[in-house]
């Protein structure tokens, strides 16, 4: 090779090493520009967390908290100023318009699950202490008696008046509210300017837009011990609401009491599932549908599904991952292909898909 020909290549590497240096200085400061923002609210009895990822990060956040305290001072079951707390306590039977919102939705749901979900089991979460934390178990009597006022016949909507049957039927949105929640929180980080987040708001998870290098999210699902990851699922602008009975709970002289109740005995549901995981667009329907699933069982739930009964609450999908007590889950197709199991956790003929 002539010394021309010697000089030219090293003058060629040398611009090669450089252009690469460039290129990986400009990808490194690229990712690091990725502004991500993280948070952790206590709201509605709960822990919030969220992340935001881009310019508008924080902007985002600070959006997604005052939507959350909004909420939460308009629909806590305690705080004396809240919309249900005064129909609770007859202060006051009008509601703003969107708490008459998630109350004819919950009512709505609970005529299609047959009462698996009732807003008016209040009286009986209270006497159990899921309320306040002060776990008891009741007794057979106080039950009874508290069942008097329990039934979503009970209650109906007069223009934005709650009109209730006896002044003693109470409400509990809990196991509605932070799933409409979490959508009006992920609209306000979108409004915010931002595209790419997550949150948790007490174990639901919502996804806004995609990640920041523009692929989908992915949510772990977690074992009926809430603690083992046994699947991951990719999402985008979606729900994933959990039902277990790990999320609150005690045992009392050797037995295990959870705070999903059945509105017809009154007492924690002991149904077949350990947990069930609802995947749709609608973060109220998913959460309302996570505890009437938990409650009616496997072989009811599945039924309501190939019935299509969701397509009446105005979801036109919806998807579910049922974990069993005997440790089998049924998981819907759709879902399903978009799902990684942890093998140590399921195996695959653990898992009948619908
Ligand atoms: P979490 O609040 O842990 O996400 P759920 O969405 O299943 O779980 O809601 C359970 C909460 O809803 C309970 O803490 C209680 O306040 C209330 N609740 C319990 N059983 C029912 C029921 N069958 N229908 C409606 N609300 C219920
Ligand atoms: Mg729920």
């Amino acid at each position: 090779m002539s010394e021309d020909k010697k000089v030219s290549k090293r003058v060629l590497s040398f611009f090669l090493c450089l252009i690469m240096a460039l290129l990986s200085f400009v990808l490194t400061s690229c990712n690091s520009e990725v502004k991500t923002e993280t948070a952790e609210f206590f709201v509605f009895d709960t822990v919030v967390n969220i992340t935001a990822y881009g310019e508008n990060a924080k902007e985002a956040i600070e959006a997604a908290r005052d939507e959350l305290y909004r909420y939460d001072a308009l629909l806590s079951t305690t705080n004396e100023n809240s919309d249900i707390y005064k129909v609770n306590n007859n202060e006051s039977r009008e509601v703003s318009a969107e708490t008459a919102e998630i109350i004819e939705k919950s009512l709505k749901i609970s005529e299609l699950t047959e009462g698996s979900l009732d807003i008016t089991i209040y009286p009986v979460v209270e006497l159990w202490g899921f309320t306040g934390g002060n776990y008891r178990v009741p007794s057979e009597s106080e039950i009874e008696e508290a069942l008097n006022f329990v039934g979503f016949d009970k209650i109906f909507l007069q223009d934005n008046n709650v009109v209730k049957d006896d002044p003693k039927v109470q409400i509990d949105l809990g196991a509605t509210a932070k799933g409409y929640i979490g959508d009006k929180v992920a609209e306000a980080i979108k409004n915010a300017g931002c595209n790419s987040a997550v949150l948790s708001i007490g174990g639901n998870v919502v996804t806004v837009g995609t990640k920041p290098d523009g692929k989908d999210f992915n949510v772990g699902i977690t074992w009926t011990d809430g603690k083992e990851i046994c699947a991951t699922v990719s999402l985008k602008d979606m729900s994933a609401v959990t039902s277990g009975t790990y999320q609150r709970n005690f045992t009392e002289n050797g037995v295990f009491y959870h705070h999903i109740i059945d509105p017809k005995t009154g007492y924690p549901a002991q149904s077949d599932i350990g947990s069930v995981t609802i995947f749709t667009s609608n973060g109220l329907v998913a959460d309302g549908l996570s505890t009437a699933f938990f409650v009616m069982g496997s072989e009811k739930a599945v039924e309501f599904y190939e019935n299509e009964k969701y397509s009446e609450l105005g979801t036109d999908s919806l998807d579910f991952m049922i974990i069993k007590n005997d440790g089998t889950c049924i998981v819907t197709e759709s879902i399903y292909s978009n799902m990684k199991l942890n093998s140590d956790c399921i195996s695959e003929s653990d898992v009948t898909v619908i």
